[in-house]
């Protein structure tokens, strides 16, 4: 009923306004799939704003689909839908859309056409799981649409405390890769990768033991779970339990003295590492070097005719010469020539020398030239649509039967998943710094060529052979070794962080 009043409104505030005209511009019907809903829907999209490939959608195809009432100011040019508890707003001719207080920006303005607003479909994909908890995904090769409820995968929150511990547990629906950064004063933040959380359901406002409070915040492609510790916690541990599918942080209350210790200053946290990774032995001597591809495998072909297989040996070349000669670290690579090996054969060679990590390197490439930056990955199961592309375009090389298992999440490598994931992000972070390159983030993706390796093993991704500005960078003999430079920085600051643990658990 009220329903109805809505769009009776709406209706009748849609002016009738002159016609925007955009001759021959492409059309096309995209067939909806309400995913666990079963029926299907057929919509149809243009491509308003040649020559960018983007798909418009109809304010009134893009309410009716997704059942949420649409109004239209004419005197503004502002179109309001109701999506859920949230108003979310579009202005033609602007790429800004305001939901509830947060402004997030589209890459293609909102047009006006046929006495309508038209949306940018990347709203869908990309806006929509942010403000709500839906979600889209869009194929336009294949004209489909998918549309569901977001699946959370960090499902709860437990405290509990007994004699000198408090114990946080987080409750997952399946096994992910997690971080624990504790470089601030009593705060601990845990990165869960891949991580779908309701910021209402993962929090605590009232203190437990040693915990004070508990937020957790979205991010795109990671969760963030952040904890407040009471002044009288000293350390903490983090483990997994149940098969990874619970992130257990143990925290601990220093036994009382009767002169206080002098507090460090910065932090007063230590981690104490768990059971099975005592005793490891983590120090940094000896690094294979991956340059991915060689021969007659080419790797992505870009702008400038660009190789992917030259740049990488190139790269590994030079960072050879910088570990081996300024921080005394020993290189093994993978090829020192143009020559063709297949992946099993890179991480048989890095278990064959016990080498300490395993660095294999890449290079992007992607039908959208705009797509450009730097990416680093470590091993886990593929999360997104992206990761799971890029997954499978480096296991081209992999024979079928052997690239079945590309995806499972594998229990050698898992063991290192946490010394994977901090060497990738001290990588990605130098890389983006010192390079000055669009930060595409720690990612994670089942890579055949780093699942068989018996050590802590990321896969960079140097930049998008097919962008200008990356392809210009990925030629020049000065970004080989500058690139080079700032990954032997992080191997250096990985090494001195590791030996920092080794010693503080000794
Ligand atoms: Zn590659």
């Amino acid at each position: 009923m009220t329903r109805l009043f809505v769009f009776l409104i709406a209706f009748l505030l849609i002016p009738v306004a002159p016609q925007a005209q955009v001759p021959d511009a492409p059309v096309a019907d995209f067939t909806v799939r309400h995913v666990g809903g079963g029926r299907s829907d057929t919509i149809e999209l243009r491509q308003l704003a040649a020559p960018s490939e983007e798909w418009f959608i109809s304010s009134q195809e893009l309410s009716d689909l997704l059942g949420v009432g649409r109004f239209w100011r004419t005197d503004v040019r502002k179109l309001v839908l109701r999506i859920d508890d949230r108003r979310v707003t579009f202005t033609v001719g602007a790429r800004s859309v305001v939901g509830n207080d947060e402004t997030i920006m589209l890459r293609q303005e909102v047009l006006y056409f046929e006495g309508e607003a038209w949306i940018p479909l990347e709203f869908l994909s990309d806006v929509l799981p942010r403000l709500s908890d839906r979600q889209a995904s869009v194929d336009a090769q294949a004209r489909t649409l998918s549309l569901g409820e977001r699946r959370l995968n960090v499902l709860g929150l437990e405290v509990s405390r007994g004699g000198d511990q408090t114990e946080l547990r987080i409750r997952l629906e399946s096994a992910l890769a997690f971080r624990v950064d504790d470089s601030r004063v009593r705060n601990l933040v845990i990165k869960i990768y891949g991580g779908a959380l309701d910021p209402g359901q993962i929090r605590l406002n009232t203190a437990q033991g040693l915990v004070d409070a508990v937020r957790a915040r979205q991010a795109d492609g990671y969760a963030y779970v952040e904890v407040d510790l009471s002044q009288l916690a000293s350390r903490y541990q983090s483990l997994t339990e149940d098969d990874g599918k619970t992130i257990l942080l143990r925290m601990e209350q220093a036994p009382v003295t009767l002169i206080p210790e002098p507090q460090p200053r910065g932090t007063y946290m230590v981690q104490t590492l768990p059971p099975e990774q005592q005793g490891r032995d983590v120090a940094v001597r000896r690094v294979v070097i991956d340059a991915g591809h060689g021969g007659g495998d080419l790797g992505a072909e870009g702008l400038n005719d660009l190789r992917e297989k030259d740049i990488t040996l190139a790269v590994a070349r030079q960072l050879e010469k910088i570990l081996e000669r300024r921080d005394n670290i020993e290189v093994i690579l993978t090829r020192d020539g143009d020559e063709s090996i297949g992946l099993i054969e890179r991480t048989e060679m890095a278990n064959r020398y016990k080498a300490d990590l395993f660095i294999s390197l890449h290079c992007n490439a992607w039908p959208n030239a705009r797509a450009r930056g730097v990416e680093t990955y470590f091993l886990s199961p593929a999360k997104t649509e992206w990761d799971a592309d890029v997954a499978r375009k480096e296991n081209a090389g992999v024979r079928a039967a052997e690239d079945l298992d590309f995806m499972l999440w594998d229990l050698v490598q898992n063991a290192w998943i946490q010394e994977s994931a901090t060497l990738a992000e001290e990588v990605q972070s130098r890389l983006s710094t010192d390079l000055g390159m669009n930060n595409r983030g720690v990612k994670q993706a089942g890579f055949r060529v780093l699942v068989g390796a018996f050590m802590p093993a990321i896969l960079v991704e140097l930049g998008f052979v097919t962008n200008r500005e990356d392809a210009a960078r990925l030629s020049s003999p000065a970004f080989h070794e500058a690139a080079a430079e700032s990954m032997a920085d992080a191997i250096v600051q990985f090494r001195a962080r590791m030996d920092a643990i080794r010693e503080r658990s000794r």
